[in-house]
């Protein structure tokens, strides 16, 4: 695809944030979510009888929003007081839904290269519900060919039944929400889950041969300490997962933790400041080098780079078409994104009413994609040139001039031969310096 080669503007990286503040800090997406609407949604819906694009992945993306208790640095549209029969009707909406997707020409007789059951948490769902689930979707779209099914759990729903099921049902990277070590880090967090839970989990997905456990920690929530951070980190070393993403703690308004500091007028969020969570990753990334793991991204550490892929993270980068259900789901389908309801009654209305819960659209134009996907690769911390050259028709170099010489002069990013690459202190605060690609338009604009 061609994309015009605008006349480099001088470009300004944005004043780094030291104390942590309330906001979204990390960019998952492009151009910022406020500018997608109701509005543009008839284009989804015209995008979807189209016949595919050559060359493109189809991944689906499950929302499960139920969980146990709500963490208080959580933002996601979560329930924690649905019964059973609620549940049911919502898988029930879930799999009306991807009927609907695989009915379209879209499809064009693919099936898909990657599924991902997010949340909220998956592992809330009971075996029965999970097998309902999950028997219906195959049936809907075949994962036979896919080359990854991921499925996020957290610790303390994971029986040793429902993991066997979780792994018979195809599940090929269990993701588990383990965020600390420490007990009064999981409990003064809200978390459901503790810490022998944990072992006893691991242990068993350990022994049951998922092909690849990933873990989640959380650098920088309430009450950490230096020493806590440390220890957690060792004990992470020890368990020996193949994967670990390691997120900075970020205070989005819709959180408990918001609603407090502003019940107490306070502006700034009781945790770490920015440099200290930096150090903190850092700290865990040296760790995990030492034991022999490599750094793949700004968030993540692999032990085997050969056999540890994500696929989803790399499909979804790089314009994946994404059909993505539930309840407030994100999409991408044939270039338009999209996003559900976010309230549980009106998508299930929706569904019941044989309607479409897309709730508010956007299709970026041709630069603005070509934006988004540098930015996002830009996250694994080094990019191709000859990749965007023979993708989007122009070199990088030249496309983002302005951005990339106000990067280079903050001495984290360089342009050797085809790599574009970010140092390690740029890798761990890349969400804060590609806010400098963004178009005038778009700066300064509230990431929610
Ligand atoms: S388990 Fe995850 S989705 Fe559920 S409340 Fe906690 S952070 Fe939110």
């Amino acid at each position: 695809m061609q994309v015009g080669n605008p006349k480099p503007k001088p470009s300004v990286v944005p004043p780094l944030q030291t104390q942590t503040t309330v906001g979204n800090y990390f960019v998952t997406n492009y151009p910022p979510y406020a500018f997608w609407k109701p509005d543009f949604v008839p284009e989804l819906e015209a995008a979807l009888e189209r016949p595919p694009r050559p060359d493109t992945s189809l991944g689906v993306y499950v929302h499960i929003p139920f969980c146990r208790k709500r963490c208080h640095f959580c933002y996601y549209k979560v329930y924690t007081d649905k019964d059973s029969a609620q549940v049911r009707a919502y898988l029930d909406a879930v799999l009306r839904e991807l009927g609907h997707y695989a009915s379209k020409p879209f499809i064009g007789g693919r099936t898909p290269r990657f599924v991902y059951f997010g949340g909220g948490t998956p592992s809330y769902l009971s075996e029965k519900q999970l097998r309902h689930l999950t028997d219906e979707m195959k049936r809907l779209l075949s994962w036979e060919a896919a080359e990854e099914i991921t499925f996020e759990a957290e610790p303390g729903t994971l029986t040793d039944h429902k993991l066997a099921a979780i792994r018979d049902i195809g599940v090929t990277r269990l993701s588990l929400g383990i965020e600390h070590f420490d007990d009064h880090i999981l409990e003064i967090n809200g978390r459901a889950h503790r810490s022998k839970e944990i072992d006893r989990a691991y242990a068993f997905a350990r022994a049951i041969g998922f092909p690849q456990i990933n873990i989640d920690l959380i650098a920088g929530m309430v009450e950490e300490t230096e020493e806590r951070w440390r220890e957690t980190v060792a004990k992470a070393v020890a368990l020996a997962p193949d994967s670990v993403t390691i997120y900075q703690m970020e205070v989005p308004y819709n959180t408990t933790i918001y609603q407090r500091m502003k019940a107490e007028g306070r502006l700034v969020a009781p945790v770490a400041d920015w440099d200290t969570k930096r150090a903190w990753v850092d700290h865990a990334f040296r760790e995990f080098e030492r034991a022999g793991y490599a750094v793949n991204s700004t968030s993540t550490v692999v032990k085997d780079p050969a056999k540890t892929k994500f696929v989803y993270r790399h499909q979804l980068f790089a314009g994946a078409d994404l059909a993505s259900v539930g309840v407030a789901s994100f999409g991408h389908i044939h270039g338009v994104h999209y996003q559900n309801h976010h309230e549980f009654d009106p998508y299930l209305a929706a569904l019941d009413a044989g309607r479409s819960p897309v709730y508010r659209a956007l299709t970026p134009t041709p630069d603005e994609l070509y934006i988004r996907e540098f930015m996002l690769l830009l996250k694994l911390g080094q990019v191709s040139r000859e990749y965007f050259r023979s993708k989007f028709g122009t070199d990088p170099v030249e496309q983002f001039a302005g951005p990339l010489e106000a990067l280079k002069a903050t001495g984290h990013l360089t342009v050797e031969g085809d790599a574009i690459r970010l140092d390690r202190a740029g890798l761990l605060k890349v969400d804060l310096l590609i806010r400098a690609f963004f178009k005038p338009e778009h700066q300064g604009t509230k990431y929610a």
